[in-house]
């Protein structure tokens, strides 16, 4: 049987992430380390299924996981893209009410402003209010009352981010294993045994980033079901009509009231020029449901109209779909990112909820695990580690 040190199982952007962070780390002796992914490659489920966003951490809580590692992540991930030549839309993101808002009686998506001008108050987040006028200087087709411009929001090709972070893994020992499936974790006296469907490994320590399928793969090590995701489906059309395409350039999100649990349908641009538009938010069943039942274009327009008055049914074709691994909390809110060390030694660490902003977050999360007391005690034989800032 080969022995490894860490095993990480999910080759999304966290399990890369991961390897990348804790290869580049001097530590005691190189780290030998396997990626178990059940797909053939890298980025197969949520890391490229979502919006590429790398978010400023403005609709999280200041003092959660979310929003910390949001914040240092998204800059971390614009300095690794630029680096690395990976494809980047610099757009910047407005929040805005728009005139039928107004119309409605709109105090419910003021006090969403606010809470945002006060988390970004909290948290440093350089942003400014707009008014019509401002706004038609940034975004000449919006149709808005107001908003908040945060300009250093940037969108990133999400699965060419995953494919650098696996190639700069490998390329400092990380063996990836693809159509592998993890099925069993089993402790023993000092290291854990990590079955899957084609091999059986020894490992020192075992890092779950799993994504929709992590509260599973826990439950293989813990014997029960500590953990449970409820699948929420987010669905994209794409805006197809040439003369309309280029009518919205930047990343254009809805205020929400209060009690909204995500950041609504936006106007998501990409980095090679295409416009899409999502995404909603629809529970199922399954982990892999990404088609059954698609969500007719209607709710997409009705959602977006608003700022865009010549938006019709016809301007759009269903693209594809994401499912968020959403965990909800005991007093049924939205849950923080949980990482958990369940296991000090051997060290088992479970990364479960990651939603979004975890494509955001990767990089900060990557290096929030390796800095874990459990891991340097395990892979440093001072144990004490001084926190690292490097990017
Ligand atoms: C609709 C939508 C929009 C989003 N938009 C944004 C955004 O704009 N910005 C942002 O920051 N975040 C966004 N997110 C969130 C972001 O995409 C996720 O937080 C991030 O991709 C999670 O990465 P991950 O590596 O944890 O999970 P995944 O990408 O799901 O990777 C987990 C991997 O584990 C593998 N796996 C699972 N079980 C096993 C097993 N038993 N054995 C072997 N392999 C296994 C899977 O095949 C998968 O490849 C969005 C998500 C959705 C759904």
């Amino acid at each position: 049987m080969i022995t490894y040190d860490v095993c990480i199982v999910g080759g999304g952007v966290v399990g890369c992430a991961i390897a990348r962070e804790l290869l580049r780390r001097p530590w005691d002796r190189p780290l030998r380390i396997v990626v178990f992914e059940q797909h053939d490659r890298v980025g197969a489920e949520t890391s490229s299924r979502n919006s590429g966003v790398l978010h400023s951490g403005i609709h999280e809580h200041p003092c959660s996981l979310k929003g910390q590692l949001a914040r240092e992540g998204s800059a971390m991930a614009v300095s690794y893209a630029v680096a690395k030549g990976i494809p980047l839309l610099r757009t910047g993101m407005v929040i805005a009410i728009s005139w039928e808002d107004v119309r409605r009686g709109l105090w419910r998506e003021f006090s969403m402003l606010r809470r945002l001008w006060v988390n970004a108050w909290r948290t440093n987040i350089r942003l400014s209010f707009v008014t019509p006028s401002g706004l038609h200087a940034w975004e000449p087709n919006l149709h808005a009352c107001c908003g908040i411009i945060i300009p250093s929001v940037a969108v990133i090709d999400s699965l060419a981010f995953v494919q650098s972070l696996q190639t700069d893994s490998e390329a400092t020992g990380a063996e990836f294993a693809f159509k592998n499936r993890v099925i069993g974790i089993d402790e023993d006296a000092t290291d854990y045994i990590v079955t899957t469907d084609r091999q059986r490994v020894r490992a020192a320590c075992v890092i779950n980033a799993a994504g929709l399928h992590a509260d599973d793969v826990a439950a293989f090590a813990l014997d029960n079901k500590k953990y449970t995701i409820s699948p929420l489906r987010g669905e994209y059309y794409e805006l197809v009509t040439p003369v309309k395409q280029g009518l919205i350039r930047r990343l254009v999100y809805p205020a929400l009231p209060p009690h909204a649990t995500g950041k609504g349908i936006h106007f998501s641009p990409r980095p090679n020029g295409q416009l899409f538009i999502g995404p909603n938010e629809v529970p199922v069943e399954d982990k892999t449901d990404y088609l059954s039942h698609k969500t007719p274009p209607g709710l997409f327009v009705d959602a977006l109209q608003k700022f865009l008055p010549t938006l019709d049914e016809r301007d759009l074709r269903w693209a594809y779909s994401g499912i968020r691994p959403r965990l909800v909390a005991s007093d049924g809110q939205k849950s923080d990112f949980i990482v958990s060390v369940d296991r000090e030694a051997p060290p088992l660490i479970n990364l479960i909820g990651i939603e979004s902003p975890g494509l955001s977050a990767s990089l900060a999360l990557a290096r929030y695990v390796a800095e874990l007391p459990c891991i340097q005690k395990r892979f440093s034989q001072s144990g004490a580690w001084p926190p690292s800032r490097h990017a």
